[in-house]
């Protein structure tokens, strides 16, 4: 793990999200949860090192801040918005979570990922058993939440936008806030199940707040001024596609001349291999949006192969 602040430590350096915690002077609270199984196991025993796990939050639905939760069943009490809550790993025709978290486990490489792990194959849960407890959220709630751990306090603002259930772990004491997803630095930003202009909400929601770092859902620690970063790739992404409906270009040819891969970083590490699909979905995401279609996926998860 990295440390980013004296009590705050994170993994910017993992195949899935950036899975993070924070020691208090009563246990330790652990924000999102490594996908792989070998690293969440490992996360687990060094975060206890530290003292016993009193919350786990998770900051998004996505499978790569959630599926390992499982590694952590028994160690504090897990905590998630609503949004969230109902859509923990929900299986739909387009998308069995379950499986695309499997599909990410064997070393073999078809996919062209470099982080893969065999070892984790042995960790892999019965798909029932996982069902019956995936360990999901014991604490529920809308709008925000405030817990108070030791000397630290963590505020859990609602940010919508990258998915309905987002949230922003606000930790005044370190002036670091952990946004999930609404911010990918440095990489690809994945637009697919999401509300560009609510996203630009959170943005702003974000930007009051008195911090020096942020810790993204993707990439590197960053300082504050990288929300305006991020605003301009959502504000690039959402114009370009205006553009191409104004032009009159159908879907398809939206889709096929839309495209940032040059543009904004490569791909978050291991998925190096979804540059195309994610223009392609992002594209697509947008062009349903601002056109009033019905979405052409159902899930809540959007993709029919992969949400990050
Ligand atoms: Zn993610």
């Amino acid at each position: 793990m990295e440390q980013v602040t004296a009590n705050v430590c994170t993994n910017t350096r993992l195949r899935g999200c950036n899975p993070s915690y924070v020691v208090t002077s009563d246990g330790v609270v652990v924000i999102d949860t490594p996908q792989l199984p070998t690293k969440a196991v490992a996360m687990r025993q060094e975060a206890e090192s530290h003292g016993p796990i009193r919350y786990l939050i998770n900051t998004e639905q996505h499978v790569d801040h959630i599926f390992g939760n499982w590694y952590f069943r028994g160690a504090g009490t897990v905590v998630n918005h609503r949004e969230l809550y109902e859509r923990f790993m929900v299986v739909f025709p387009e998308l069995d979570p379950f499986a695309y978290a499997y599909e990410s486990v064997p070393g073999d490489n078809a996919k062209g990922t470099d982080l893969d792990e065999p070892e984790g194959v042995a960790l892999w849960p019965d798909r029932e058993e996982y069902y019956r407890d995936p360990n999901k959220g014991r604490i529920i709630f809308t709008g925000d939440l405030t817990l108070r751990v030791g000397e630290h306090t963590f505020h859990l603002l609602h940010t919508p936008g990258h998915t309905p259930g987002q949230l922003a772990v606000h930790v005044p004491e370190e002036r670091v806030v952990f946004t999930g997803d609404t911010i990918f630095s440095g990489c690809q930003t994945w637009l697919m199940t999401s509300d560009v202009d609510q996203w630009l909400g959170a943005l702003e929601r974000i930007r009051t707040l008195d911090i020096d770092l942020i810790v993204p859902g993707h990439g590197p620690v960053v300082p504050k001024s990288y929300l305006d970063v991020q605003r301009s790739h959502l504000l690039a992404w959402k114009s370009a596609v205006a553009t191409a409906i104004g032009k009159g270009w159908s879907r398809d040819e939206t889709i096929a001349r839309v495209s940032f891969r040059d543009e904004f970083g490569p791909v978050d590490i291991g998925q190096g291999y979804m540059l195309d699909y994610i223009q392609s979905r992002n594209a697509a995401a947008l062009y349903d949006k601002l056109t009033g279609s019905a979405p052409r996926l159902t899930a809540p998860d959007g993709t029919p192969a992969a949400a990050t």
